[in-house]
């Protein structure tokens, strides 16, 4: 147990990279424009509200340009082999810079995050988005994409700590303890999971739109990491999510926040900035509801707001206490 409840924000940062797998990208190009001003606008309220937030950035955003080797993209990357996905991997990859292909490039971004003067930690998001725990993707290729994150990282400056796996697709635990992470974020288990494509979909709708979180759990060890288990998406406002009104989200959050507190557990929450940017204005003012809230239960001590790797070295040092207590 935590000394007392720990509020967790994570940041899945791929732009076009997260629809690489179906081709996806190619119809969120009008919310992709206004990612950037929506990344502006939340780094405004991490400043003022003092929040503290891990961005998982997928590692291919970290380049300002690439260019192919004798016609190979990116050659050192093991490439994942899915029964599901015809031609290379990086087939869609520009080969070109930031300011020609701004989707698929992002040093500005990570520029801005660094330079937020609440300190932000930058986690990684995989090199390329491939699907971990998918059967397709061997240990050889998640390794060479940590591999390649941590050294672009270091470059930087930055030391990558915390992982978040692209569509929550957990695996190789090992490779990624290997690599000098020291924790990922977990999924729980949802009633709907495994049922058919509608009764999923009324399941999310049903979880977004009740101020009920269904999940408030706690850290776990496994293989060496700190599982911080997500609590809850922040809903987008894109199609169906735009009948969810914003108050069902910060209630929702409300929610997580006091459990989280009464129980010294986490409540983890966590989006991608391109989602905010699907009504850039009402999901802010719900997220500054949010950090409102954060706010005032720091101040009366029964809540902090850790980045994940904050934590995750946090309960080491606990356990390692405790090690040495008996
Ligand atoms: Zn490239
Ligand atoms: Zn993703």
């Amino acid at each position: 147990m935590l000394d007392r409840g720990a509020f967790l924000m994570s940041i899945d940062t791929e732009l076009a990279w997260g629809g690489v797998h179906d081709g996806s990208f190619r119809q969120r190009e009008n919310m992709f424009r206004e990612t950037r001003k929506a990344i502006e606008g939340l780094l405004g309220l991490l400043e003022r509200y003092e929040i503290q937030a891990t961005w998982a950035v997928v590692g291919h955003l970290f380049h300002r340009e690439c260019a192919p080797e004798n016609t190979v993209r990116h050659p050192e990357i093991v490439r994942p082999e899915y029964p599901w996905f015809h031609g290379d991997w990086f087939k869609d990859d520009p080969c070109s810079d930031v300011d020609a292909s701004p989707y698929w490039y992002g040093p500005d971004i990570i520029d801005s995050i660094v330079a937020c003067r609440t300190p932000q930690e930058i986690g990684s998001h995989g090199y390329s988005h491939t699907i971990i725990g998918d059967v397709g993707c061997s240990r050889e290729a998640f390794d060479s994409e940590l591999k390649a994150c941590v050294a672009l990282a270091n470059a930087w400056g930055l030391e990558l700590k915390s992982f978040v796996y692209p569509r929550n697709s957990i695996g190789h635990l090992d490779v990624l303890e290997r690599n000098g992470f020291t924790n990922f974020r977990g999924n729980v288990a949802r009633w709907y999971q495994g049922r058919p494509r509608p009764l999923r979909m009324v399941g999310r709708a049903l979880e977004s739109a009740l101020p009920v979180p269904v999940v408030a759990e706690g850290p776990r060890k496994v293989s060496g990491l700190w599982d911080l288990p997500a609590s809850n998406f922040y809903m987008h406002r894109d199609g169906w999510g735009r009948r969810i009104p914003i108050a069902s989200r910060t209630a929702q959050a409300d929610f997580g926040l006091r459990k989280a507190a009464r129980e010294r557990s986490t409540y983890h929450l966590w989006f991608h900035p391109f989602n905010i940017a699907s009504d850039t204005k009402g999901l802010l003012g719900g997220l500054e509801t949010i950090f409102r809230k954060v706010q005032s239960m720091r101040e009366q001590g029964v809540l902090e707001n850790p980045t994940m790797g904050g934590l995750a070295d946090q309960l080491n040092k606990l356990t390692e206490a405790q090690e040495l207590a008996v």
